[in-house]
């Protein structure tokens, strides 16, 4: 068990990594470090714990990503996520329910990539139907996967730092890392505002606001925010089979069902935002949630008469070209950014700590990131 550190006792405390941000990208980090063997690491978060974006997260795992590597990354985060009882032990917070992307148009130009990466077929709509008898069968082509389902992402990444206590994970929430120090190409530690903590490794995982670490140092990830939606509906009482999670071919639109008879559906927006991470506004509008809606019934007409009981925005960041940053800075020794993963993070999130674990320890990973490398 390592030593408790006494907060802003002013002497610089010295550890073997820091890791900046408890979303569920920084649990799932910290909790890799510590499983990797690596014995003094801090997670430093600025607010309470799990306090950024992750906490208005639909908590989506399913494989129908973006990019082949964030496919693999998702199929390694499924199997974390559904052995979780035999690794843990306890309530597995994942929820099992298959994935189906639909369509209106046949063979949409992603399905071939998922096809080959997302360990995902094509099927029949009637066949989806079958399956999941509330579905309508009225799509031209209909993609599946068993291997998705979602999971509450603040109590898994609250979990995931729990467990990672338990092997001498120091947290220290209320504290804001303000400065990475840096000597000759070389990271030292990073000065937070409760004292300096010393350390040869550094991973910012401070989501939308990591660039404000980053800036000082002449680096930025170019991230671009776009802001979206997710509302909650009332199960119809006419549903009476389970249903799966649902998603269009473009990546706009999802629906999943939620605990306690409800349903949770959203839109990624697909208008770039330029403003940053502090410019989120509460406001949900009344053609947003026509939109998610109207994609809800498409899939299911039982949906046709429910109401919204509540919504929320969300943001989410990613680099200028829609995919992660991830991996070491090339130019300064011991930095490391996991960042910019959009809706995706959830879905990767284990695997993403996996990996950087295995490039804190062994200097490589079993996985190529180089497609993700942060300054590409
Ligand atoms: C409609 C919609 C649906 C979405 N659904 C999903 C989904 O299902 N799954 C998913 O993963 N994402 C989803 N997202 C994306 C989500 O918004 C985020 O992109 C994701 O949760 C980011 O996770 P993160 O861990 O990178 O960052 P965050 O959760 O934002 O965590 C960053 C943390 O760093 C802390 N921090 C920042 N600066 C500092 C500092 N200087 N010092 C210390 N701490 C600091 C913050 O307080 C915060 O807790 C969705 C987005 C939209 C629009």
């Amino acid at each position: 068990m390592a030593a408790p550190i006494a907060k802003g006792s002013g002497m610089k405390q010295i550890r073997d990594a820091i890791v900046i941000g408890s979303g569920i990208i920084g649990s799932a980090i910290a909790f890799a470090l510590t499983r990797a063997g690596i014995r003094r690491v801090t997670l430093v978060e600025k607010g309470p714990l799990v306090s950024g974006m992750t906490r208005r997260n639909a908590g989506l795992v399913h494989p129908f990503q973006a990019h082949p590597l964030l496919c693999d990354l998702a199929n390694a985060s499924y199997d974390f996520y559904n052995q979780w009882a035999i690794s843990f032990g306890g309530k597995s917070p994942f929820v099992e329910t298959g994935a189906a992307v639909v369509s209106n148009f046949a063979a949409p130009e992603r399905f071939a990539m998922w096809n080959a990466h997302a360990n995902a077929s094509e099927i029949e709509p009637a066949a989806l139907t079958a399956r999941y008898p509330n579905v309508t069968d009225q799509f031209r082509a209909v993609m599946f996967s068993p291997r998705a389902g979602y999971a509450d992402a603040v109590i898994t990444a609250q979990a995931l730092v729990n467990t990672a206590k338990a092997n001498g994970l120091e947290v220290q929430t209320g504290t804001q890392a303000k400065q990475i120090v840096v000597k000759q190409r070389h990271v030292q530690g990073v000065q937070t505002t409760t004292g300096e903590l010393e350390a040869p490794m550094v991973v910012i995982a401070a989501g939308g606001w990591s660039e404000r670490l980053l800036a000082p140092l002449g680096i930025s990830l170019q991230l671009r925010f776009r802001r979206g939606i997710v509302e909650f509906y009332e199960q119809p009482p006419t549903i009476t089979h389970e249903l799966p999670m649902l998603l269009d071919a473009n990546s706009t639109f999802f629906f999943r069902p939620h605990p306690y008879h409800m349903s949770a559906a959203g839109r990624v927006s697909l208008e770039s935002q330029t403003q940053g991470i502090e410019s989120l506004d509460e406001f949900v509008s009344a053609s947003d949630s026509t939109s998610v809606k109207q994609f809800v019934e498409a899939c299911l007409a039982e949906f046709a008469n429910v109401s919204t009981k509540r919504a929320h925005p969300i943001l989410y960041d990613t680099p200028k070209d829609g995919l992660p940053a991830l991996g070491r800075i090339a130019n300064i020794d011991g930095l490391y950014v996991a960042v910019g993963f959009g809706t995706s993070a959830f879905a990767v999130a284990p695997a993403v700590g996996e990996t950087l674990a295995q490039l804190l320890v062994d200097g490589s990973a079993a996985r190529d990131v180089s497609s993700f490398s942060p300054l590409r």
